[in-house]
């Protein structure tokens, strides 16, 4: 057996893959042997446009020359040692720069290794917090639905997205559900009615509960896994007012949307909101190495300061916490959207893209196309007119993106909405490449007579 053919063989015996049936897999395996720039190469040497930044991380494309050094560098001095009662360099200099670049109250870094985890952080922080306080009623949280926050259990907790979520519901911690506003979403209804009735409901819920209520956490602007869903203008002020009034945290997880995914730095700068909690992954090292944070106000952090046996002190840590070489990587990337004016560059970007994007529309099966920044959805509906769905069983979206794994692009899909999200370095060349092999594809696949599912 030769080596391509072993390892395909050896990929179906020996791996379990995340979010995927592995059934699927086997019908038609893909892996990947390298990467440059924005295109993934698999071991039998076919090349594919990498359209959702290897799910939603990679930033300056593959094998980034400074990110490549950063990391050979910190391994010099050292690869690993554990912050656990010890700091290290570069954990400390990426706090610093990432309190520079995050809203003013936002003044200390707690460090892990995953969008989930940051999350389980928060959580956990804006409990017990409240206990320190001394107000032991707090302990609730408010999400909207269709919020992801990742796939651990108190992740999902206070996720909402029922196709995730529906297995595992008797492990969740119970949490009070505010609709997202566009649920109200009708020909009727312009967005200004659609956010004032979704602050009118939200006032409600804080009105009745908030001596109860811990925090409200949501996905800042756009929710990404939960469809690519836009909230309405000054939707998002208006929960942070609401926040203010009731005396309940606002926690804003921009593991999708910061590092300019949206055209800003960090979602929440469209709106100038300033969360008392945050969550950063993904983009943090460029889609490098697992690392991620979540950053506090001094006023959170204070409540967790005082002797130890006051029992203040937050519980709460990973083996890899503040790992090095994903610090010393970060604090690269960073360096790189200074030095290219990246987040005003990726904003140009999304102009093209919405050009582009708009030929899609004429597609028979294209319904909403959703955009802020570069992250993009492309929701796929048998009837244009009425929005009516395709029967979730002929996995509509999922065919076509295998048709464009075909014609040389990957991602993935949500349901039936296309995800695009191409590296922030993509070329409007290659923007333009990836967006003709999902019109094509999407034609190939939801406009034949039959889908064979
Ligand atoms: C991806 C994502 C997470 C989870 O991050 P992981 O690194 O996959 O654990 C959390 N929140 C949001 C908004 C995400 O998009």
């Amino acid at each position: 057996m030769n080596e391509q053919a072993n390892l395909l063989e050896s990929s179906t015996k020996n791996l379990w893959l995340p979010f995927t049936q592995m059934k699927d897999y086997e019908s038609d395996p893909l892996i990947i042997e390298s990467g440059e720039g924005i295109i993934l190469k698999d071991i039998s040497g076919k090349e594919y446009l990498d359209g959702y930044s290897s799910l939603w991380l990679n930033v300056h494309g593959h094998r980034k020359k400074e990110l490549n050094e950063a990391i050979i560098e910190q391994l010099d001095l050292i690869a690993h040692s554990t912050l656990l009662g010890a700091a290290n360099v570069p954990a400390i200099r990426l706090a610093e720069k990432l309190i520079e670049i995050t809203p003013e109250n936002l003044q200390r870094v707690f460090y892990s290794d995953s969008g989930a985890t940051s999350v389980e952080i928060a959580i956990k922080m804006a409990y017990q917090y409240w206990q320190n306080k001394g107000k032991q009623k707090k302990k609730k949280f408010v999400t909207l639905t269709n919020n992801y926050h990742g796939d651990t259990i108190g992740a999902i907790s206070i996720g909402n997205v029922d196709l995730f979520h529906r297995v595992y519901g008797s492990l969740m911690f119970p949490t009070i559900k505010a609709p997202f506003p566009l649920q109200y979403r009708s020909p009727y209804s312009g967005e200004a009615e659609v956010k004032e009735r979704a602050l009118t409901e939200l006032r409600a819920i804080f009105q009745e509960h908030h001596e109860e209520i811990a925090a409200i956490t949501l996905e800042p602007l756009i929710q990404g896994a939960g469809g690519m869903n836009i909230m309405p203008g000054g939707y998002l002020k208006g929960v942070e007012e609401l926040c203010r009034e009731f005396n309940i945290l606002l926690i804003v997880d921009e593991v999708a949307t910061g590092f300019g995914r949206t055209g800003k730095m960090f979602a929440i700068e469209h709106e100038g909101v300033q969360p008392d909690i945050m969550t950063v992954a993904k983009g943090i090292t460029g889609g490098y190495l697992p690392l991620a944070a979540t950053l506090a106000t001094e006023e959170i952090y204070k409540e967790f300061y005082g002797e130890y046996q006051e029992m203040k002190t937050f519980f709460h840590g990973h083996s890899y916490t503040g790992n090095q070489l994903g610090c010393a990587v970060a604090l690269a990337n960073l360096k790189i959207y200074e030095k290219e004016k990246l987040v005003e560059q990726a904003a140009k970007k999304a102009e093209v893209i919405k050009s582009e994007l708009a030929a899609l529309k004429r597609l028979k099966h294209a319904g909403d196309i959703r955009q802020l920044g570069l992250m993009c959805g492309i929701e796929l509906v048998q009837d244009k007119k009425t929005g009516k769905p395709f029967p979730w069983e002929t996995r509509m979206g999922y065919h076509s993106t295998l048709e464009m794994r075909k014609r040389g692009m990957l991602t993935r899909p949500l349901g039936d909405v296309i995800v695009f999200m191409p590296p922030l370095a993509s070329s409007d060349d290659q923007i333009r490449k990836m967006v003709q092999i999902m019109r094509d594809a999407i034609e190939a696949v939801t406009e034949k007579e039959k889908t064979v599912v």
